[in-house]
């Protein structure tokens, strides 16, 4: 596997990273073609508005109730899957989830490790935390494979290497894979990764996957897929590790189907996806294959700030479909990696800062017109532009304000300047014959406008205060008419 670094971009540069992305010609044209496509995809899914609409209530009405529940049900799915023979681990941090899967994996005197796709363990960084301890882990899920042999984080959750070119795909694999001639045939190029990867899954010492929903009723995991490696990495080792977030988890299995169909249509548009794997124990007596030990990593990973929050544990019926991304005017423009987070787009804007802290992700909520689109795709219907809102809002809110359920960074995108600037303007605006006094000399200095505004001027002409203001063109207008 590639010796390469991953490419980090700390959130803080996020203004930095758009501006540069923006100018990269080769990576818009990747997007714009990707996410037309998945936008196609998902509107000829869901043909029937009405249908559309009832199903995402009712996916909304699941996660709610699930989540409302969580502190029960998560006990109860520790109990089912404890009594399946699937050990159950709980990790607060991504260090502490890390460690735990090393620790696993040391027991057995382990070296490789294959994984399926998991964003989870993206966010722990494990693979990097695995090779720092003398394991090898293989990503196994195509477009993960492509991203880690270039030494990057995934661009998409659904779609981790959207924004290759086929070009830069072929060289990555021709330079990487021995013995392999550069092709840019995509077919070909497919069977050049999946003949890389297959024995793999033999040699490996355990495989690891995510987790798509944990239902409590039947301590059963639910790993949704297209490529097949899902169901390799957790049936072929020995030994098998899942990890997930603690809000993964799901009432009763009826609950899975509904979320199933919002998930892969609103996804990629499919009406179900190739594999849909439910795992449910270890290899049992008499049986002739599957990991002889499963277990089951629940990370918290501040996930329980936004729990404690009635509003933003919205936040948490997320379903990784990834619509809300291919929607996003600013996500199809700038790309996952500008974000510098492990989940970009709108559904990154909301997570992220409590993952990170709002002292990491100030400005993530600010990456959004608010146009709404986010919000109108989602199939659990989040209200993803009043969360941008509400973080928007505790960034900014002094740092020792005391409140119910402070966010961790509280404060964090308050500057000096920003503060005198908003109290002058509630001054202006907080008294009439201050503003008409403010209007007035606006309209009459307004040849002193400065032509450099920054922030403003680099994508747009100067502003400048009108002629005339609001007040005088309406007397004027009433003179004309008496
Ligand atoms: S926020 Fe909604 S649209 Fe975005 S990934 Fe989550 S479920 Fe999908």
């Amino acid at each position: 596997m590639s010796q390469h670094t991953v490419t980090l971009y700390p959130s803080r540069q996020f203004k930095d990273n758009a501006r540069s992305a923006l100018g990269d010609t080769e990576l818009r044209h990747s997007l714009r073609t990707a996410m037309d496509f998945l936008m196609a995809k998902r509107l000829s899914a869901f043909p029937d508005e009405n249908e559309l609409e009832t199903l995402r209530t009712l996916g909304e009405t699941i996660r709610q109730r699930c989540l409302a529940k969580l502190p029960t049900l998560l006990e109860q799915l520790e109990a089912k899957l404890t009594a399946n023979g699937i050990q159950v681990h709980w990790a607060e941090t991504p260090a502490e989830a890390n460690q735990i899967i090393q620790g696993l994996i040391d027991r057995r005197n382990g070296k490789l490790a294959v994984k399926g796709k998991s964003m989870v363990s993206e966010e722990t960084e494990l693979n990097h935390h695995l090779e720092a301890h003398g394991v090898t882990a293989v990503e196994s899920d195509m477009g993960e494979y492509i991203v880690q042999m270039a030494g990057e984080k995934p661009t998409h959750i659904i779609m981790p290497a959207i924004h290759k070119t086929k070009a830069q795909i072929a060289k990555l694999f021709s330079e990487n894979i021995p013995d392999t001639p550069y092709t840019e045939d995509v077919d070909e190029l497919i069977q050049i990764g999946r003949k890389a990867l297959r024995h793999l899954y033999m040699k490996a010492d355990v495989g690891i996957s995510g987790v798509n929903f944990a239902v409590a009723e039947t301590g059963t995991l639910c790993l949704v897929e297209n490529e097949g490696n899902g169901r390799m990495c957790t049936t072929v080792p020995d030994m098998h590790i899942a990890i997930t977030g603690i809000e993964k988890v799901v009432e009763k299995l009826s609950d899975v189907v509904p979320l199933y169909s919002l998930l892969t249509r609103s996804a990629i548009g499919q009406p179900i996806t190739t594999y849909f794997n439910m795992i449910s124990s270890p290899r049992k007596e008499g049986e002739l294959d599957g990991p002889r030990e499963v277990h089951l990593v629940l990370l918290d990973n501040g996930r329980s700030q936004a729990y404690a929050d009635t509003q933003l544990r919205k936040t948490l019926q997320c379903i990784r479909c990834g619509a809300c991304m291919n929607h996003c005017p600013v996500y199809t423009r700038i790309g996952g990696h500008a974000y510098g987070t492990t989940y970009p787009g709108p559904i990154g804007e909301i997570i992220s800062p409590h993952l990170l802290g709002l002292e990491n992700t100030s400005d993530l909520p600010t990456a959004s017109s608010l146009c709404g689109a986010c919000g109108e795709v989602c199939p659990v219907r989040i209200p993803i532009p009043e969360m941008l809102m509400r973080l928007r809002e505790e960034s900014q809110r002094p740092a020792n304000e005391h409140v119910a359920h402070p966010l961790r960074g509280q404060g964090a995108g308050r500057t000096g300047k920003e503060s005198i600037a908003w109290r002058v303007w509630k001054g202006v605006v907080g008294k009439a014959s201050h503003y008409k006094l403010f209007g007035w000399t606006a309209s009459h200095l307004r040849a002193l406008t400065p032509v450099n505004q920054p922030g403003w001027t680099q994508n747009h002409v100067p502003m400048k205060p009108a002629a005339k203001t609001l007040h005088q063109l309406i007397k004027e207008r009433e003179a004309k008419r008496s």
